[in-house]
């Protein structure tokens, strides 16, 4: 498990991250990220069915690409959706196996 903040900061950016009140839900979309309001919104379902808490993991890891992205000024590869989850797949793994804690 992965903690999800509240909020975190992308190029100086203050970004919020709450959950979805059926917004985006609406829409047929599991993660946002929305660059001028510096909110990320996740929902906990996906159409009817309950997400894992791992898969909403990985969503919000899809939604920090994507902020990165735009933060660094990748808009191309910001749009990249498949890559977009190629990463976050990749990148929960590695944070949600690490062991110990190297001080
Ligand atoms: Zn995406």
């Amino acid at each position: 498990m992965i903690k999800i903040p509240k909020t975190f900061r992308a190029a100086g950016k203050k970004y919020t991250v709450k959950w979805d009140n059926g917004k985006i839900m609406s829409r047929g979309l599991v993660g946002e990220a929305d660059y001028s309001s510096c909110v990320v919104t996740l929902s906990k379902v996906d159409q009817t069915i309950l997400l894992t808490r791992d898969s909403v993991e990985q969503v919000f890891i899809h939604e920090l690409w994507h902020v990165a992205c735009n933060a660094l000024g990748e808009k191309k590869l910001g749009k990249d959706e498949r890559l977009a989850d190629a990463f976050s797949g990749i990148f929960h793994q590695m944070l949600s196996s690490g062991k110990g804690e190297l001080v």
